[in-house]
């Protein structure tokens, strides 16, 4: 008698401190009975069973312990949609009225050489490296040349293809209804990065933007650009940069990382204290060639995927 009334109490006290630490009372989820979006055929994934370990870490620390660090280009936003290719940020200029067209003849073959190297499966990143850094310095040496003008920025991204992911309304607001800190860590621009994200109606104030911004004279016009360049293959060094911000999130060790190339992978480096981390990476080229280092290296990988369904079923557990 007197041990049933033990255990009573005993699980009183259990509920009552799973309820104050704001979590949900959930069993960790089997992926494909609990999660059918991992049955879609574009998720890949090589070790299902670390996939649903990690799941239920990241269940049991809640809200509180959680946080995401994402990219931006071809992860947030679009691939393509309908068969054409959707804009970076950068191509948001490139495509756009405000350049001549033979800045934009330029810029296109710059993108033409570069981009090819930036997916090629054969060459390593400490290879793929310099030429990173020789696209970033040739074409913003061409956009400052063309004297941009910052006021046109609003007009030339409503009228680009740029679109986010399927599912991003959900994606964002749920994670600032629960105050979640979400770090979007991008090589493409920044300015041009967060009025695509204001115009969505999604720049919450749990979004912090690190990226390459432009820096405007007196006039509004482009002179040069701020910090240190970041391009696709040196996240490593931008994390380390953002030591401050992780340090305020100390008690944040669970995240869920976003990315779509594999220098993204080195985004969360500068974070001191993980105990769970969720790598999902957003497969779109040289699908073939480059399946299965993206399976080795993430832990989810989505293959042509345009959506955020996936990201989202595990908030809906997590939240
Ligand atoms: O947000 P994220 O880090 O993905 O932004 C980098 C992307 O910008 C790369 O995928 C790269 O292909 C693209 N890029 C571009 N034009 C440049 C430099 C980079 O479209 N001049
Ligand atoms: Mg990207």
């Amino acid at each position: 008698m007197q041990a049933l009334h033990l255990w009573t109490l005993l699980a009183t006290y259990a509920v009552a401190v799973g309820q104050n630490q704001g979590q949900k009372n959930q069993e960790c989820p089997k992926l494909n009975a609990q999660m059918p979006e991992f049955q879609k055929k574009t998720v890949h994934i090589k070790d299902p069973a670390r996939v649903e370990e990690i799941i239920c870490g990241l269940i049991k620390g809640g809200a509180a312990k959680l946080q995401i660090i994402t990219d931006f280009d071809m992860t947030l936003s679009r691939f393509s949609y309908n068969g054409k290719r959707c804009p970076t940020c950068h191509n948001i200029i490139d495509n756009s009225k405000i350049i001549t067209d033979e800045c934009r003849k330029k810029l296109l073959q710059l993108k033409e050489t570069y981009y090819a190297i930036e997916i090629d499966p054969a060459l390593t990143i400490e290879e793929k490296y310099p030429y990173m850094v020789e696209w970033y310095h040739k074409s913003h040496a061409l956009l400052i040349e063309q004297g941009l003008q910052k006021d046109k920025f609003a007009e030339i991204v409503r009228e680009s293809d740029v679109m986010l992911k399927e599912g991003y309304e959900n994606f964002f607001d749920k994670l600032s209804e629960h105050n979640i800190p979400v770090f979007i860590f991008s090589a493409g621009i920044g300015d041009i990065l967060e009025e695509v994200i204001h115009q969505a109606g999604v720049y919450h104030s749990n979004v912090k933007v690190v990226s390459n911004f432009m820096d405007f004279d007196e006039n509004g016009i482009l002179k040069g650009f701020k910090g240190e360049l970041i391009h696709v293959y040196n996240k490593h060094d931008g994390a380390l940069k953002n030591t401050e911000y992780f340090k305020q999130l100390k008690d944040n060790s669970n995240i869920i990382l976003l990315g779509d190339s594999q220098g993204d992978l080195s985004m969360a480096d500068g974070v001191a204290n993980v105990e769970h981390i969720l790598k999902i990476g957003y497969l779109n080229d040289k699908v073939d060639e480059l399946l299965e280092k993206y399976m080795d290296s993430y832990d989810i990988v989505l293959v042509k995927d345009e959506s955020l369904e996936v990201a989202n079923s595990i908030l809906q557990k997590i939240l």
